[in-house]
């Protein structure tokens, strides 16, 4: 199983264990997916555009920060981005 197969595997276990209703109105539903979760190297321009829109952003990346997403784009954060968030918010305590 690749990386990437993995990790959706374990993105929808995730789902099934809590409230998701807040993916009803992600923006991202309605656009391409692949754009979410690019290879390193892609762009991740026209994606984080997306999420400056979503009604569902503050849900969205505090998921992704509670369960350690550490592939794609979420909330409208890279997934070096919500490391250095989670980092910083460990240094203030
Ligand atoms: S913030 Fe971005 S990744 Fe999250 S649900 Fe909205 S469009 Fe999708």
């Amino acid at each position: 199983m690749s990386t990437h197969t993995q990790h959706l595997v374990d993105w929808v276990e995730s789902i099934l264990e809590g409230d998701l209703s807040w993916q009803g109105d992600a923006l991202c539903a309605q656009t391409d997916p692949d754009a979410f979760f690019p290879e390193v190297g892609d762009d991740t321009y026209l994606a984080k555009c997306v999420c400056r829109n979503c009604p569902v952003r503050e849900e969205c990346l505090d998921f992704a920060l509670e369960h350690n997403e550490t592939i794609g784009i979420w909330g409208g954060k890279s997934a070096k981005e919500r490391y250095w968030m989670k980092r910083k918010a460990k240094e203030i305590g």
